[in-house]
């Protein structure tokens, strides 16, 4: 018997743009090609210039990964106070979150995020099928090795 995901009636999220997953905290904004590319035309830099001013390299278990710097206080350097600027283009990590898999697992681990995430359980129905395609493309995301 195929046992159906719980969320296979679809789950509600919309975004409320409270900035909360972009600030305060440490965390890492891993890039893949794709976001480099649209990055560097929403920010109408070339790579040398926009890897030097706004990316890291992040060391995790040395592997080491192109990423977002964070400022002092552990805001995503992309954040200011009207919110993301790069909103239309930011990367693939930031446009498919909340649907990470780790935030799959079952009923409790996605109702525990409306504590971090006001977005959780409100507003649109994203069907099974839209969740199962960005836990593919995640699956498939081809984030930049700095090795
Ligand atoms: S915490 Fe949730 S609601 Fe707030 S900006 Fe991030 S994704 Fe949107
Ligand atoms: S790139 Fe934008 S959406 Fe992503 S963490 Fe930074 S400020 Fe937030």
């Amino acid at each position: 018997m195929v046992v159906k995901p719980f969320f296979h009636t679809g789950l509600q999220f919309e975004c409320s743009r409270c900035s909360h997953c972009c600030r305060f905290d440490p965390g890492y904004v891993f890039l893949t090609y794709d976001d480099l590319s649209r990055l560097m035309r929403a920010t109408s830099l070339g790579r040398e210039h926009f890897v030097r001013e706004y990316c890291r390299v992040i060391d995790i278990n040395g592997f080491k990964r192109l990423g977002l710097k964070e400022k002092k206080n552990y805001d995503c350097i992309m954040w200011e106070e009207s919110g993301c600027r790069v909103y239309a283009a930011r990367p693939f990590q930031c446009r498919s979150y909340p649907f990470w898999t780790p935030n799959l697992h079952d009923i409790g681990t996605w109702n525990d995020l409306e504590k971090s995430c006001s977005g959780v359980n409100k507003g649109r129905c994203h069907s099974r099928r839209e969740i199962e395609n960005w836990i593919k493309k995640r699956a498939k995301a081809q984030f930049i090795s700095m090795d």
